[in-house]
């Protein structure tokens, strides 16, 4: 393979832009070659500007559920661009995105939501954490070690190794102020999570998790340990926060609300919900997001939010996920016969990559390319341990996978820990074959 083209670019990027890339996980970092520069994605496909193809099962992080360009989705952003591509007003277009959303967690749970929609799940979060502190007028945040929820100061913060574990930062520039008022637990931790109730009592102001954790490989929580949280929210007028931008819409149209049948109090939604292009959404009661200005004392406010171009391409995308039959089941399936198939290569390859004992796993349609053996044997209750049960030797070999990968006409996430998903767009009977 030929990848001249794309390291010619890589040197001009890194002159113009700082590692030559916008979000660092683009940059490649430690897997030894430069970033593919993409150029054309068709359906399950991405072609770089070399004229390599390759499988992409990357999907963008997650958004392209239907993989990429799908006719009927770029047709409705073409007609929406020839109408005007922003107006900074109201307008009918989010409207019908809202209630698609709105009706499906209707649907699911029996309550009348509403929604507002901003421009990335970062902003989400961000506005999800401003609104839950507002609505209680309490500050303290409750996080878990192994989920993300984007890149805003509340959120990029660690337990802390000090003796009274006082939370830190993760990312220099936010101030250790704030740190305080985010306290980092264990996925599983009951303890813990009844100890900073106990030690902030009447301060916490919601816990946020991602329901389907899936920014550290794969950590799905038992339904005892998230019905634990809503109860303890309920009990302390806390509020709960899921965080949905990789899960909602990937795991059923719900998402975890619809799998756990947990009703949180603030959902946020990412990735899926813009069909490729740049949408977050904050959706919660009537009677928590009156909070958010202008009715209430929240301040948030987007230029670019309820882009018209968004929207049609979010609402296109879910009304197609919505009408076809079966959709997740199908997904579901392809997803078990392609990570079959990944089993396969990985086997061959274990020779080289040293790492028998690990294999990928997957949940609904989102996988991660290892599941240490060691934990597949627990009970998922007991998946605090999840974290430092990863073993390091797959974050080493994974380099050598990525380019063996590469190698069969497949682009995998660049990164060990992200996890990779399969779209409608995918097809397992060329996949074998490769
Ligand atoms: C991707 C992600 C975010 C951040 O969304 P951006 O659109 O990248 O800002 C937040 N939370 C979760 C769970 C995510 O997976």
């Amino acid at each position: 393979m030929n990848f001249s083209r794309s390291q010619e670019l890589f040197s001009q990027a890194v002159q113009l832009i700082p590692g030559g890339v916008h979000s660092p996980v683009r940059s490649f970092k430690g897997l030894g070659i430069t970033p593919l520069f993409m150029e054309r994605g068709e359906g399950g496909n991405i072609f770089d500007v070399d004229g390599n193809g390759y499988v992409d099962f990357c999907q963008s992080f997650g958004p392209l559920i239907l993989g990429h360009s799908h006719p009927k989705v770029v047709s409705a952003i073409q007609k929406q661009a020839s109408l005007g591509v922003s107006f900074g007003t109201a307008e009918r277009y989010s409207l019908e995105l809202a209630q698609l959303i709105l009706g499906i967690l209707k649907d699911c749970t029996g309550e009348q939501m509403q929604v507002r929609f901003v421009n990335s799940g970062t902003e989400a979060v961000m506005t999800a954490i401003r609104l839950a502190r507002g609505a209680t007028n309490r500050n303290k945040i409750i996080k878990f070690n192994g989920c993300y929820h984007g890149h805003h100061d509340s959120m990029l913060i660690k337990a802390g190794s000090g003796l009274a574990q006082q939370s830190e930062a993760s990312s220099s520039g936010v101030p250790a102020s704030l740190a305080q008022d985010t306290i980092v637990c264990d996925l599983g931790d009951y303890q813990q999570v009844e100890e900073a109730f106990a030690q902030y009592s009447g301060q916490i102001a919601a816990i946020i998790i991602e329901p389907l954790p899936a920014n550290y490989g794969l950590l799905p929580q038992s339904q005892k340990f998230l019905q634990y949280l809503r109860d303890i929210c309920s009990k302390n007028n806390s509020l709960l926060i899921f965080d949905e931008v990789i899960s909602g819409f990937r795991v059923a149209l719900a998402g975890m609300v619809e799998v756990t049948q947990i009703l949180p109090d603030i959902i946020t939604y990412g990735k899926i919900i813009g069909g490729g292009l740049p949408v977050g959404a904050v959706v919660a009661r009537q009677q928590i997001m009156q909070e958010l200005a202008p009715l209430g004392p929240v301040y948030q406010a987007g230029t670019l939010s309820g882009n018209p171009l968004a929207m049609v391409a979010g609402l296109t995308t879910l009304q197609l996920v919505q009408s076809e039959p079966q959709f997740y089941a199908r997904l579901k399936d392809k997803t078990e016969k392609i990570t079959a198939i990944f089993n396969q290569w990985i086997e061959k390859y274990s020779v080289q990559v040293e790492y028998k004992d690990l294999k990928n796993y997957h949940f609904f349609s989102a996988y991660s390319l290892f599941w240490p053996t060691e934990v597949e044997n627990k009970d998922q209750a007991s998946l605090p341990s999840s974290l430092s049960g990863f073993s390091n030797k797959f974050g080493t070999h994974f380099p050598l996978l990525f380019k063996l990968f590469l190698q069969k006409g497949v682009y995998l996430s660049p990164n060990a820990y992200e996890v990779g998903f399969v779209g409608s767009a995918h097809d397992e009977k060329k996949l074998s074959k490769q």
